[in-house]
């Protein structure tokens, strides 16, 4: 059986005993952890506190933390996805899966081919889907998900090892150097990346990235890209 993960944002965890609030406390009901049941405590900041229910105290409940794990799950280095903005849940299903594949910054951009509008109002529902997938997975932090951004911005913000995936680029990559800087992944959206957005890519420092011959979706795309950088910087 998993373990049942607790978030609690910027706790401050220590050894010994601990008592969740009843918001906490009340996750722990749902997933009826038993009196002696092993539970893990999220600060989502990269502590992970290894714990054991100890008593049910009317709605919040008592854990004895028995040692902390620090920057578990976490790659060595940053590693950025930079994601034109999909239609309806799948941008969802994208944040959820570039959370479990390590993405410490997902970064909704509006380029040219972005459809629809008002993609803000749709960045704390993002949010909570990563908290649900850092739960899910045993990671120790919350991915950054910002505000949605222009490419020019994001592409000029950009460091170390820099790759854009697009389709027929000449393959493979030589091994990736990140110099401690990381890994920084830009997938298009449905309809793809412009020539002039490719440009400006490479012109920042970006290099090409072949996934196969074959035309992937924006969100499989986003996902072997996350896999195959870290593999090319040997992070996996
Ligand atoms: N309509 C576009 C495809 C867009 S696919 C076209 O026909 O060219 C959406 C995004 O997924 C692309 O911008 C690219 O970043 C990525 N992608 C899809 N297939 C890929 C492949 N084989 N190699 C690299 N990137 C790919």
């Amino acid at each position: 059986m998993t373990v049942t993960r607790l978030l609690m944002p910027a706790a401050r965890l220590a050894p010994g005993a601990l008592e969740l609030p009843p918001a906490v406390a009340h996750h722990a009901r749902v997933a009826r952890v038993e009196i002696g049941e092993a539970v893990e405590v999220l600060d989502l900041a990269g502590t992970v506190a290894v714990a054991r229910l100890i008593a049910w105290e009317g709605r919040s409940c008592r854990i004895e933390v028995e040692r902390l794990e620090r920057e578990r799950g976490e790659p060595p280095e940053a590693l950025v996805l930079g994601l034109g903005i999909l239609a309806g849940n799948v941008f969802d299903w994208a944040v959820e899966k570039a959370t479990e594949l390590g993405a410490t910054v997902i970064v909704p951009l509006l380029t040219e081919r972005v459809q629809g509008r008002r993609h803000e109002a749709r960045v704390s529902r993002w949010r909570r889907v990563a908290q649900a997938a850092v739960a899910q997975c045993g990671r120790s932090r919350l991915p950054d998900v910002p505000a949605p951004v222009a490419l020019a911005p994001f592409c000029a913000a950009a460091g170390g090892a820099r790759l854009v995936a697009e389709p027929g680029s000449p393959g493979p990559v030589a091994p990736l150097v990140t110099g401690g800087s990381g890994l920084c992944v830009l997938v298009g959206p449905e309809g793809g990346l412009t020539e002039s957005e490719i440009a400006l890519a490479l012109g920042a420092g970006f290099r090409r990235l072949s996934l196969g011959p074959r035309i992937l979706r924006a969100e499989t795309a986003a996902l072997a890209a996350l896999a195959a950088a870290q593999q090319l910087a040997g992070w996996l």
